[in-house]
């Protein structure tokens, strides 16, 4: 089996609040905790949650942005994490990402054709012909009529904006590109435009996405496998197909029972979900989703749900839905490789 683009392997990250008294025990942040998939070449891998739940903090650490607590981020086999110099340059190639808000994220007194180009010269001087040539390239790619390559970003509407962004990530040529909450700042039509944009560039180039929303239905529009996380942990991975049609996870019923319906033929199930995402500073004991879980039982209250692969290939962490034998926790996410699958 070929290795995956991206191997993610038990990656925590606890950030530490506020100095502690006599600084015995300085409260912790559990942002993410033992969080393993792995991207293939192709594949868009979508994440979604409540705000809070660590979805940034993932992007962040793929990029290499933050240094993670504990686990591995392998990218073509390698752990980012140790690489120095040029390995670490040329590994920042590979990795792009587009952000939530397309007025803040460009540089407002910069051309577009600069602003595009920018992360091509940090490794290369071009020339104006060679700049011109390959911004032009890059908007074509995107949409946008080469002629507009002198404007600046205020001459632009929103998602001719995002199109910039998206511009300005393909300029290295990644393999991988890390979209969060890509499409959250548009109008509904804009963001169907944007993602069939996406999703075109997936088809000519084989680019891979982790694209990371808290909109099902986004997600549902663009991704092949999906981890939903609760409060730091992936309770399910699923193809995305599977995971709307019949969730497993109380917690994934819940959200998806919550999203507006873009197919009005299917059935909402009816899962309750009261209550609010507790604090990830002092998560709930066992299974964090249980003082919200219709279905709880006493053992979800003092042991933590591993990720258990289900006979139809799907991960679920969940004593009620997916229980793991007696004495045998399930194989872990990183154990197996975990939860690959060529879309
Ligand atoms: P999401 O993207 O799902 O909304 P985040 O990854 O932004 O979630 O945040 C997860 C948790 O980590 C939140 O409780 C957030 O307040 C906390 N957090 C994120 N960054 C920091 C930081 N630099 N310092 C302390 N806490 C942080």
């Amino acid at each position: 089996m070929n290795k995956p683009l991206l191997n993610v392997e038990n990656l925590t990250k606890h950030y530490a609040v506020g100095t502690g008294f006599l600084k015995k025990s300085i409260p912790l942040v559990r942002a993410v905790e033992d969080v393993s998939f792995s991207v293939e070449k192709g594949e868009t891998f979508c994440i979604v949650g409540e705000s809070g739940c660590g979805k940034s903090t993932v992007a962040r650490l793929l990029m290499g942005l933050v240094q993670p607590t504990a686990g591995h981020v392998l990218l073509n086999g390698t752990d980012i994490a140790g690489l120095r110099g040029d390995e670490l340059r040329a590994s920042r190639k590979s990795i792009q990402m587009v952000f939530q808000d397309p007025y803040s994220s460009l540089n407002p007194r910069l051309t577009a054709a600069k602003i595009i180009t920018e992360s091509v010269e940090n490794f290369e001087r071009l020339g104006r012909k060679q700049r011109e040539a390959l911004a032009g390239e890059l908007l074509t790619k995107v949409g946008i009529s080469p002629d507009a390559m002198h404007r600046l970003p205020s001459e632009f509407s929103g998602g001719q904006r995002q199109r910039l962004g998206i511009a300005r990530a393909l300029a290295l040529n990644p393999s991988l590109i890390i979209a969060d909450e890509a499409v959250s700042a548009l109008d509904v039509s804009v963001q169907a435009q944007i993602l069939n944009l996406l999703m075109d560039l997936q088809q000519e180039t084989g680019i891979a996405f982790v694209f990371i929303s808290h909109d099902l239905s986004v997600v549902e529009h663009i991704g092949h496998r999906v981890a939903v996380m609760y409060l730091g942990r992936i309770v399910e991975l699923a193809p995305c197909e599977e995971l709307f049609k019949t969730p497993v996870h109380p917690y994934s019923e819940a959200l998806i029972a919550a999203a507006p319906l873009p197919d009005p033929t299917r059935v909402r199930s009816e899962v309750p979900v009261e209550g609010e995402v507790p604090s990830p500073i002092n998560p709930p004991s066992g299974c964090a989703f249980h003082p919200r879980c219709p279905l709880a039982i006493e053992r979800c209250r003092t042991s933590v749900p591993r990720l258990v692969r289900m006979t139809d290939g799907r991960f679920v962490a969940c004593h009620v839905r997916a229980p793991a034998e007696e004495g045998f926790a399930g194989p872990t996410a990183a154990d197996e490789h975990l939860q690959r699958a060529v879309p």
